[in-house]
């Protein structure tokens, strides 16, 4: 079906491409995944969480047959994987209703979810209707650090008892870890329990500074120390656990010398549907607030992947400055991440400050050697409307 849209006069009508234009004819693929940001409600309120500041009313959420049609032009232009998320995907009361027209629609689905709204009954349900995958996340294996990490109570219980159902059902099961400074010790224990339970994969993601974290950043920030601390026991466990637990690590950016390929490249693989139907080359893609997001309500999904404005603006390297652009790695790595470049050096089309060939670097790299050591303020837990809630 892309080769419908390419060939339906959105592309090949062009005699002379311009840049824009070229670079959507070097994506002339569907994106591999769709991240459907469901709602932004959510019991929990994680201080590290990626969703925006502004969080999405449930007023302004997309209906049931919105997010049906967005899984039908999913499947048509031939995205691959499903990624249910939000905030906290299973609060939608027609879940159901979506996993259906997404399995229809011929998309692998994964549940992203906290677990603590999750009935065993609406999980086996979830599984008939085709659910392929559950990804559960966990702040702890420790209740209390767990509980005060997500101010949730009973959390922690709860989330076992998730693990157990998903596999008891049959459903192939990730954990996933965000690692900060308040539960960077337990890594090791963490990993202990994600075989204990029978996850088949274990991701391990240093935390990402956007949004609530990067407003919690000194709260959250590890030591080079801590983050060394931690390649050594997932590299460890890789060894000791192969056939048994795949590890996913995502590294700490500010003690990197080379930045991640983040999204695999804008918009290369992926594409983000917020709640109110925003389509994002990345799920923090509105802090680059000149960027004009178009909104599945007004145009058609594939449409916006190939010649949205947003989605050509860093898409392939036409738009590098130096270093980037005669680097050896452009291609690789894509420049990092356009959002943490804006944050921390106000252009987003600068270099990852990450890369240690960025002028921004040395700086970047002090922010985490001075945050890290000094005594980590409360939390500002992450709340619709008042964001300045200070434990
Ligand atoms: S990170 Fe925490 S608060 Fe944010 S959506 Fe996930 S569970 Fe909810
Ligand atoms: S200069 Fe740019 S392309 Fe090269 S490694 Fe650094 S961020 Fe990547």
């Amino acid at each position: 079906m892309m080769e419908e849209i390419a060939t339906g006069g959105m592309v090949s009508s062009v005699a002379e491409p311009d840049s824009a234009t070229q670079s959507a004819m070097s994506c002339a693929r569907a994106p591999m995944g769709l991240l459907a940001e469901l709602t932004h409600r959510c019991p929990l309120q994680c201080p590290y969480c990626s969703n925006p500041l502004e969080l999405t009313r449930v007023s302004q959420e997309l209906t049931t047959a919105q997010w049906q049609d967005v899984m039908r032009q999913a499947g048509e232009i031939g995205v691959l994987q499903l990624h249910l998320s939000g905030g906290e995907p299973c609060v939608r009361q027609d879940l159901e209703q979506i996993l259906e027209a997404a399995v229809k629609a011929g998309l692998y689905t994964n549940l992203i979810t906290s677990g603590v709204t999750l009935t065993r009954d609406r999980l086996e349900k979830l599984a008939k209707l085709g659910l392929d995958h559950v990804q559960l996340s966990i702040q702890d294996v420790d209740p209390a650090n767990a509980e005060r990490i997500s101010a949730y109570k009973g959390g922690a219980a709860k989330k076992h008892e998730v693990a157990k159902w998903v596999r008891e059902i049959g459903l192939p099961l990730t954990l996933n870890a965000v690692v900060h400074r308040h539960n960077i010790e337990s890594l090791p224990a963490i990993i202990d329990y994600a075989v204990e339970m029978g996850a088949g994969r274990l991701e391990v993601a240093h935390t990402q500074y956007y949004a609530w974290a990067l407003k919690n950043r000194a709260a959250l920030i590890p030591t080079r120390e801590q983050f060394l601390k931690t390649v050594k026991y997932v590299d460890e466990a890789r060894e000791r656990l192969k056939g048994v637990l795949v590890f996913d690590f995502v590294v700490h950016d500010h003690y990197a010398i080379r930045p991640k390929p983040c999204m695999g490249g804008w918009g290369k693989n992926l594409v983000t549907i917020t709640p109110s139907g925003k389509v994002l080359p990345c799920h923090a893609a509105e802090t680059i607030t000149w960027l004009q997001h178009d909104n599945i309500k007004d145009r058609p999904l594939g449409d916006i992947w190939l010649n949205g404005a947003a989605f050509n603006a860093y898409r392939g390297t036409s738009w590098m400055k130096e270093p980037c652009r005669s680097c050896d790695r452009r291609e690789i790595d894509w420049g990092g991440c356009r959002c943490q470049a804006l944050a921390m050096t106000g252009d987003a089309a600068n270099a990852d400050p990450t890369c240690e060939k960025s002028v921004h670097h040395a700086a970047f790299k002090a922010i985490a050697e001075t945050e890290a050591y000094a005594p980590s303020p409360g939390f500002i837990y992450r709340r619709m409307g008042a964001a300045a809630a200070v434990e």
